[in-house]
């Protein structure tokens, strides 16, 4: 601890914005699983970009690490501190207005700490949409999805968080304003540096603001559970549903049996969908912006059509806006009723979309050579080519073992991923959690480009270190 910087810190900032006892700095040093745990000497909670920047200068005049901190719910650690008691934890949650909503341009302009659910929620109360939808929405924030890029159950139809950012403001580790807040739709004057920050983990800078498209309020919606024997039957009905419904098709998610009752145990207030149990199950959601008869006779045409075709074995049709809750809630508890199980160890991956089938297949053999009875939890964004490919503990077995099984598992995982061609990180980024094996499978030539960028951007190395690079 560095009291000359701290009392600089309180200083320039105020005492409402620094915190430095310790029992008060505790609450921010652990992630929303709790795996990880760290160190700091100070939370940092600035109200203005100004004071981001304030912070910032003094933190590279003294060479003090700064963990960026949105609404902690990455899987990845990243923004938990490392050990170090000389971290500083700088949290966005005071900076939450939103700046401007035009529905001529169809933007919304926001503080990075607001809170995604709040974002999408004043933007349908625009009468537009804000598509970025995660299961976090509620708890994580825009500044935080932006630096993890973050997907969701709506990539399929817009795109991660990348596609939907026009402009960012941000602050470089020396105080300097990054001024790129802007909502043209067009704008091809050189390197498109608001790129860099979308991904970057906090390791650049801090996200002080953004720039958003938004999309007009798919009023009507309609959802089916479609069970089916296996992933291949999955990518086939993608095929089916996909050239019947075009642009339609908000979310295609995929989840396996054993995910289904893993909920149904878990969580309380939940009801097996079918009479019978299936391989897998598919929940596919369409939307548009009017015409809610025609979308549900779309989406009853093209079920049916399944169903003659051998596409799918059974179906469940929403036919109000409850039922479509709670087809959706059997998705969405998934990391809930995982979290109640017990330690599951993650693997956020994408693949070809075609080689879905077989990597479920040829991973669970390798697997297997390694760990016999472990138990698989598949589920994910299916129309995006990507999964959460978990694995948990063989019944029986006591807690520990995810700890001592995870670099084994996790090696095996990603060696399949690798030999498809696919990424050991489709949507929840490096962090600490995948560090070793990003730095394993990741090209070295643009490891070394990475690298040189953050030379340039944080040429001291405080911003966030130990994640990512
Ligand atoms: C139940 C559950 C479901 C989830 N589902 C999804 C999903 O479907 N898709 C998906 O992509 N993710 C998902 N996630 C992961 C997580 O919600 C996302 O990664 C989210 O984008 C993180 O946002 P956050 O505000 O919580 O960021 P944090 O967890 O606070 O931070 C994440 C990283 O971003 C950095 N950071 C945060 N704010 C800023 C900023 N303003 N400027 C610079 N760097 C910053 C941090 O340093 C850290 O490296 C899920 C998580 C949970 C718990």
């Amino acid at each position: 601890m560095n009291q000359e910087f701290l009392d600089k810190l309180v200083q320039t900032l105020g005492k409402d914005t620094v915190i430095v006892e310790p029992a008060e700095v505790e609450p921010w040093l652990t992630d929303w699983r709790g795996v990880y745990k760290g160190g700091a000497q100070a939370v940092v909670r600035p109200a203005s970009t100004r004071q981001v920047a304030d912070c910032l200068r003094l933190c590279n005049e003294y060479r003090v690490p700064v963990v960026p901190r949105g609404g902690n719910t990455g899987l990845c650690g990243g923004a938990t501190p490392d050990a170090s008691p000389a971290n500083v934890v700088l949290s966005l949650d005071r900076m939450n207005s939103i700046r401007s909503i035009d529905t001529i341009a169809n933007t919304l302009v926001a503080d990075a700490g607001c809170i995604l659910g709040n974002l999408r929620r004043a933007a349908q109360d625009a009468g537009r949409m804000l598509p970025l939808s995660l299961a976090a929405e509620d708890s994580s924030q825009i500044g935080g999805n932006i630096a993890t890029n973050a997907g969701g159950v709506n990539v399929v139809r817009y795109g991660m968080a990348r596609e939907l950012v026009l402009g960012i403001e941000a602050v470089l580790p020396n105080g300097d304003i990054f001024n790129g807040l802007q909502t043209l739709r067009k704008d091809n004057t050189g390197y498109d540096l608001k790129q860099l920050f979308i991904g970057s983990e906090g390791t650049l800078g801090v996200v002080t603001g953004v720039a958003l498209k938004l999309y007009p309020s798919a009023q009507v919606r309609s959802v089916v559970l479609a069970a089916v024997n296996s992933p291949r039957q999955a990518l086939e009905l993608l095929r089916l549903v996909y050239g019947a419904c075009g642009a339609r098709l908000q979310a295609f998610e995929f989840f396996t049996d054993e995910c289904l009752s893993l909920v149904l145990a878990q969580v309380e207030g939940m009801q097996q969908p079918f009479d019978e149990r299936h391989g897998g199950y598919v929940l596919i959601e369409l939307a548009d912006t009017a015409d809610e008869a025609a979308l549900q006779a779309l989406l009853e045409d093209v079920i049916g059509r399944a169903l003659e075709q051998g596409l799918c074995q059974d179906a469940a049709v929403s036919a109000s806006l409850a039922q479509l809750q709670a087809l959706w809630r059997l998705r969405e508890e998934i990391s809930e009723a995982q979290r109640a199980d017990g330690p599951h160890l993650k693997h956020d991956i994408s693949l070809p979309i075609e080689r879905i089938p077989e990597f479920i297949e040829t991973a669970e053999r390798r697997l297997r050579t390694v760990s016999p009875d472990c138990r698989l939890f598949i589920f994910g964004h299916f129309g995006d080519g990507n999964l959460h490919y978990n694995v948990s503990r063989p019944e029986g077995a006591d807690k520990g073992w995810a700890k001592e099984w995870e670099g084994r598992i996790a090696d095996t995982v990603f060696a399949e991923v690798a030999e498809y061609g696919g990424s050991i990180s489709a949507e929840h980024g490096i962090g600490q959690l995948k560090r070793h094996a990003f730095h394993h499978h990741k090209d070295s030539m643009q490891i070394r480009l990475m690298l040189q960028i953050k030379q340039i951007f944080d040429p001291n190395s405080i911003m966030n270190p130990g994640k990512l690079l």
